[in-house]
């Protein structure tokens, strides 16, 4: 297919869904790349493991992070013989994983850190350092007085200021230079802002500017002046923090896109536990919503959320966080690193299950592909068995419509109200009663985005603005229904109101069911959340057996069933399905002898008129 006809294909299919699905639906309209199951994201480096090429390319990475020429950008650059000699290697190792099948690697570079800042640029070149118009140590975060902020992070390490123009000009230095050495793109890490905020002569030039925006008088501009309006404003200071990576990415992108036009920029979300969704963006200005906007796509790193249940039975997932995550990602592509115990290394089974439970949601697993020599075989053909799975059915992971059995709204906005994030445990309690929902945010809270929704859950009527109460009567004036997660009872009010639901599994509590509807199919995706972690390469399955699941699918004909699984003992040859249509719907009745890991069932139909 050249690229023309895959534009016209996907214009056709596009508008084909847009006539039969008049909502939203999750974007098709992403580098090719990046798509999710074309896409299998790597990390080849841990610790004093790196350049883990052939692991990756092994277990069917397509995208790798590589750490080379960024890495030296920590410590203002060593000595030129040596800055050349990582050069040319960097650059041979990028070309070979070109050669080896490999699609982007994305460059590593460092948004804030300065590491021994009394020799960062001891061995600067003339040339190099006639960019700067001030020394390194007036790069850094300043504390309410405009004195140098410590490291909150501890070491010999200093915060930078991603809105210091200096440390801009050496950050479009470092990315020249791995663009030089045939990176792809950037992904940053540590894009945050000092705990009590960074007051730098830069910051509160800014500061000023979004108070205008935001209708705040700034009749003095001098940073001290703007340093007492912060005391006033203690709100948009805060906020304004949040928007300061996000301007650091814009810049850095616009730079870079001066030398590649198809550079694509990154970051490390953090989001290192789902308790932290709200909190992240007041702790360390990590603030999706915001860095979203100038990112190409979005890595989240988990420390601790990989799906699986522990010995004591406790279910974990990561299904709640991705929904809500794309909410307040501006349809950007969303990449997630899950870890078990902040363990980097992950069993065969469980690393099946999180990159099934990543394409689910719409998203794409990132593997840790740095195991010990002796387990490398075994986790590197199970890694690809699953790529391989999802790359060769990606057409039923791009561009389908999420089945929305319940619309749930997150008023991202309470990020500076409340610790806990209502919507996320509002999010859990459907995920885990496998009521099909999606997700929107205040962005988004208008009548379109509710045509086609019959259910709308708000966490409580309080959190509205006037605005979207309007939005709400109208909603309501139109049929639908509005359920408030403050009673207690609200699941039961919200199954009543669904009546039969999409989607019902009869079989393990831990048996989830994802549905997402093409203009020809619906898609479910099962998951078993059985499988325990028993150390870094060893898991522990119970399969569920003998299970039935009941599919709502929009057609009055369903015509055929397939399955694919990556488990070892496929349950594809011996599933059977049984269609009952009932008028516009066809309820089908599918029978699973046993699913290990993951399944996608697809149910084919004829397109409705
Ligand atoms: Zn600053």
């Amino acid at each position: 297919v050249t690229p023309r006809t895959a534009i016209q294909i996907r214009t056709a299919f596009t508008l084909i869904l847009l006539q039969l699905l008049p909502s939203f639906g999750y974007s098709d309209d992403v580098p090719l790349a990046l798509r999710v199951g074309e896409a299998c994201h790597a990390f080849e480096h841990l610790g004093e493991m790196g350049h883990q090429l052939d692991a990756a390319v092994d277990s069917g990475a397509t995208v790798i992070y590589a750490s080379g020429v960024g890495a030296l950008g920590y410590e203002g650059l060593p000595a030129a013989d040596l800055l050349q000699a990582t050069c040319t290697s960097e650059a041979a190792y990028h070309r070979r994983a070109k050669e080896k099948g490999i699609k982007l690697v994305v460059g590593y570079l460092c948004a804030t850190s300065i590491v021994k800042l009394e020799t960062f640029d001891k061995h600067w070149t003339d040339d190099f350092r006639k960019q700067f118009k001030t020394p390194p140590s007036e790069w850094l975060q300043q504390d309410r007085n405009g004195k140098t902020l410590a490291s909150w992070y501890g070491g010999n390490y200093n915060p930078a200021c991603m809105n210091n123009p200096d440390w801009r000009v050496y950050e479009h230095a470092m990315v020249r230079m791995q663009l030089d050495v045939g990176c792809d793109g950037i992904f940053f890490d540590n894009p945050t802002v000092h705990t009590k905020g960074c007051y730098c002569p830069h910051c509160m030039e800014a500061f000023a500017q979004f108070l205008k925006v935001e209708g705040v008088a700034v009749p003095d501009k001098s940073a001290e002046a703007v340093r007492a309006l912060s005391d006033a404003h203690k709100s948009e200071f805060m906020r304004f923090r949040t928007t300061i990576a996000r301007d650091f990415f814009a810049d850095i992108r616009a730079y870079a896109r001066t030398i590649n036009l198809n550079v694509l920029i990154t970051a490390n979300n953090s989001l290192n536990a789902p308790s932290v969704f709200y909190t992240q963006s007041v702790n360390y200005g990590y603030n999706i919503f915001e860095m979203s906007k100038a990112e190409d796509f979005i890595v989240l790193e988990d420390m601790s959320t990989q799906p699986r249940i522990t010995a004591d039975g406790k279910v974990i997932e990561y299904g709640p966080v991705l929904k809500l995550v794309h909410a307040i990602a501006h349809g950007k592509p969303v990449v997630d690193v899950k870890i078990a115990e902040t363990d980097y290394h992950t069993p065969p089974n469980l690393v099946k299950l999180a990159f099934a439970e990543s394409a689910a949601n719409n998203a794409s697993y990132l593997v840790w592909t740095t195991w010990p020599g002796q387990q490398r075989q075994k986790l590197s053909s199970a890694t690809r068995k699953q790529v391989d799975l999802l790359r060769a059915n990606q057409s039923l992971l791009n561009g389908g419509k999420p089945r929305r059995d319940v619309t749930l709204f997150l008023p991202f906005r309470r990020w500076q109200e409340s610790k806990d994030c209502r919507a996320l445990e509002i999010a859990y309690e459907l995920t885990k009663s496998n009521i099909q929902y999606d997700v929107f945010c205040e962005e988004d809270f208008n009548l379109d985005r509710l045509v086609g929704a019959k259910i709308l859950i708000v966490e409580s009527m309080n959190v509205l603005l006037k605005s979207e109460v309007k939005v709400v009567e109208s909603f309501q004036t139109n049929g639908g229904r509005v359920i408030a997660a403050d009673s207690p009872n609200w699941t039961d009010e919200a199954r009543n109101a669904i009546g039969t639901p999409s989607v019902t599994v009869v079989g393990p509590k831990t048996v989830r069911a994802y549905v997402t509807d093409f203009p020809d199919k619906t898609v479910v995706h099962l998951l078993n959340l059985n499988i325990e972690r028993v150390n870094s390469f060893e898991d522990k399955v119970t399969p569920a057996d003998n299970l039935q699941v009941l599919i709502e699918a929009p057609s009055p004909q369903v015509r055929s069933m397939n399955v694919f699984t990556a488990d070892e003992v496929p349950a594809a040859n011996s599933a059977k399905f049984e269609p009952k249509p009932h008028g516009e719907w066809t309820t089908v009745e599918v029978a699973l002898p046993r699913l290990e890991v993951a399944a996608i069932v697809t149910l084919s139909s004829e397109v409705r008129k």
